[in-house]
């Protein structure tokens, strides 16, 4: 079905920070599956992994033990500081899980009608629940009736949260994205964010953080929580931790580590042990070559040399985001950016309508960086 405008064209090969077409063109791939291939294309050690554990095992069922998927969930809560930590398919599944768990917890503490709050420009997928919490009208219209029981606030407003808390005994949880990806490359200030944690900790709400885009060393550390000083209760993340295989998973810590038991959610593929060999490789090798550090060198690099490369600009309205998470916004549309860079060979995102959108992979190389700069500054000078 034609759920997708394609771009005209497609890759069949891919190494590093380049994917190829079937004429042999190469393209800089800079938005990476949206994210996803963290380690670029045919990483080395990610085939290798792939091809031993497909060799072996590929699908059992989660109605026996799964060593790949126990292995996975030591490292992930390892890395995060979780505790549990529960395997779907992709960012949608993941916060599914997510949103199931806050309304079992409201139950249990005796909140027949939980709500959860969710913040305006917010992305969180594009099921009937996730795009309910989804702060965008345009995802949700022709969908209708919606899930019921998100509140919605704006971010970056600790007043509105407060409010909620005086007038809405209903609410039992907070999420949101640390840096809103899809709604505009909007970062939570951090100062929000920590009101945020103690608000919830007040309201014995949970904080639950959706990092499918954020996490897997995007922003700089593993998850973007890292470099905030606190931990959320639930953290989201997909994307990057699978660099293609699918794979979503939500993690927990304290009570909410303990809130699902057995029966109360499930996946027929979730942490099967072909996509938990292959993540497993994916954290180990952001965790032992310093992916994330690299990526918080290699985004201040970025940005300071979009800032030169585009300071005659008067267009460009900002230039934003964290590690090698950025966006420039312009003052106007620029949605046929993304057409034009693809005829230079540069492959790009445009977001929220205005905000031009790099996701490299976090291989990315110094000298690599220089190039993206200078392409997207010939980009913008081509384009009137
Ligand atoms: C991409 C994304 C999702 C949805 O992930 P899918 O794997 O497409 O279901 C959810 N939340 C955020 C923040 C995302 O960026």
């Amino acid at each position: 079905m034609p759920t997708y405008a394609r771009l005209p064209v497609s890759f069949v090969r891919g190494e590093g920070i380049y994917l190829f077409d079937s004429e042999g063109r190469r393209y800089m791939d800079a938005i990476a599956g949206i994210g996803v291939n963290a380690l670029g294309h045919a990483h080395p050690a990610l085939v290798a992994a792939v091809q031993e554990q497909a060799a072996k095992l590929i699908h059992t069922s989660n109605l026996y033990h799964i060593n790949e998927q126990e292995a996975l969930a030591a490292n992930l809560t390892g890395v995060a500081g979780m505790e549990s930590c529960f395997f779907g398919n992709s960012g949608a599944e993941a916060n599914e899980a997510a949103i199931k768990l806050a309304r079992l917890y409201g139950h249990q503490r005796g909140v027949d009608k939980p709500a959860i709050i969710v913040m305006e420009r917010s992305f969180h997928g594009r099921t009937l629940a996730t795009l309910s919490a989804t702060g965008n009208r345009k995802i949700q219209a022709g969908f209708e009736p919606l899930v019921s029981g998100f509140v919605r606030a704006p971010m970056n407003d600790i007043q509105a949260l407060r409010q909620i808390a005086t007038n809405n005994p209903d609410v039992v949880a907070v999420l949101l994205e640390p840096i809103q990806g899809e709604g505009g490359l909007h970062p939570a200030d951090t100062d929000y964010l920590q009101a945020v944690r103690a608000l919830c900790d007040n309201q014995q709400w949970l904080l639950m953080l959706d990092e499918v885009q954020t996490g897997n060393g995007r922003t700089g550390s593993y998850f973007a929580y890292q470099q905030l000083g606190f931990t959320p209760d639930v953290v989201t993340t997909a994307k990057g931790l699978g660099n293609g295989l699918p794979i979503g998973a939500c993690l927990a810590r304290g009570e909410a580590a303990r809130i699902f038991c057995a029966g109360h959610h499930g996946s027929t593929y979730g942490g099967n042990p072909l996509v938990c060999a292959a993540a497993n490789t994916v954290v180990n090798t952001i965790v032992n070559e310093g992916l994330a550090q690299q990526a918080a060198q290699r985004g201040e690099q970025l940005r300071a040399a979009l800032a030169r490369e585009l300071a005659d600009d008067d267009r460009v309205v900002d230039i934003r985001g964290r590690g090698l998470m950025v966006g420039v916004e312009l003052n106007r549309d620029c949605g046929a950016l993304v057409g034009l860079a693809l005829q230079e060979g540069l492959l790009i995102n445009v977001t929220a309508g205005n905000v031009l959108r790099l996701l490299p992979p976090l291989i990315i190389s110094e000298t690599q960086v220089d190039e993206l700069a200078a392409a997207i500054g010939k980009l913008l000078r081509a384009y009137a």
